[in-house]
């Protein structure tokens, strides 16, 4: 079945899936503050449009892939916005990474206007987004799930029930505290192999295969020149920005404060992923905090 979707939020990750839904015939209706994203959609056949109200007009389903929670709130709930706008029966799906609590306030508003409404946060990164191999962690009910699964399975090859509304954002944060610390903890060592002497392209490959093997080793490696394609070999460019991990590890804490969970790792992590961005790193690549733990300049 061939569906009509608005698609709110072309950037790093919404882009890429876009044009995926494309690939598999279905309509695409994007809008992005970004005139520049506006117009890649378009080279791959998607339709522009002039404003969140007109992406919605005549979709049948709505995806949101926004930075943060005040921008899924401002789309879905003002008046104009999502929930305003869109057709009875529309289904919405929001894949941003944002606070559970407000994911669960859009989903009541949503429902209490008769919308069938998940939250389906992805993990994979841009690489995972442009194959087509995202990991979905979908709250909501089991019934909307059904009615998204068709088109979360062209984006991605993995689909997970993890409970009620907000349940797939509280997984998300959960497994990207353990990504953000995984990354520094990458960094240190590579930086430790380094300072002794040792080929990063070595020790990368010897803990990829053995104990240390994580996923920053196997498709992410922060250090420049050890992998193509990567956003260390692009000077931290595109990728997943420093700003939006340090958002996931405020939700990390917050959740943790809420849950009177001991989180030291995530509340380390946080704190070093801040100095990072107020040194000025906020627009680029988290695996950039392999700078940061570089040996400094002592003048
Ligand atoms: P991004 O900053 O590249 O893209 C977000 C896009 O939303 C931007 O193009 C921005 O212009 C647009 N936008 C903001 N407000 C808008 C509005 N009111 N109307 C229309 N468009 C608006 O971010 P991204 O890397 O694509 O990440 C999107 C979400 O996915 C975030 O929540 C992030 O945490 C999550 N995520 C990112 C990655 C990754 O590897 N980049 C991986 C998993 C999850």
């Amino acid at each position: 079945m061939s569906h009509t979707i608005a698609f709110i939020g072309l950037g790093n990750m919404g882009l890429p899936m876009a044009r995926n839904l494309l690939a598999a015939g279905h309509a695409v209706r994007g809008f992005d503050l970004v005139a520049a994203a506006l117009e890649q959609l378009a080279a791959a056949g998607g339709q522009i449009a002039a404003s969140v109200a007109d992406a919605v007009a005549g979709a049948d389903v709505v995806i949101t892939m926004l930075p943060a929670s005040k921008h899924v709130e401002q789309c879905y709930l003002p008046a104009g916005g999502i929930l305003d706008t869109a057709a009875p029966g529309t289904l919405l799906v929001d894949c941003s990474t944002i606070a559970p609590d407000s994911a669960r306030r859009v989903a009541e508003q949503a429902a209490e206007r008769g919308f069938d409404m998940i939250d389906a946060p992805v993990s994979g990164g841009t690489a995972g987004a442009r194959d087509g191999k995202l990991t979905f962690m979908v709250g909501g009910d089991a019934a909307a799930l059904e009615r998204a699964r068709p088109l979360l399975e062209i984006m991605g090859r993995a689909v997970f029930h993890a409970g009620g509304h907000g349940a797939g954002q509280a997984v998300k944060v959960c497994n990207n505290m353990l990504l953000g610390i995984q990354m520094i903890g990458t960094c240190e060592a590579i930086r430790l192999g380094i300072a002794n002497g040792l080929d990063p392209k070595v020790v990368s490959e010897v803990m990829r295969q053995s104990s240390g093997h994580n996923w920053v080793l196997d498709v992410y490696n922060p250090c420049p020149g050890v992998m193509e394609g990567v956003p260390a070999s692009r000077d931290y460019g595109g990728g997943f920005g420093v700003d939006l991990m340090l958002k996931d590890l405020g939700l990390a804490e917050q959740s943790a404060l809420a849950s009177q969970a001991s989180t030291p790792m995530g509340a380390l992590a946080r704190n070093l992923f801040d100095l990072h961005s107020k040194n000025g790193a906020g627009g680029l690549d988290f695996s950039s905090i392999f700078r940061m733990l570089g040996r400094q300049d002592p003048s």
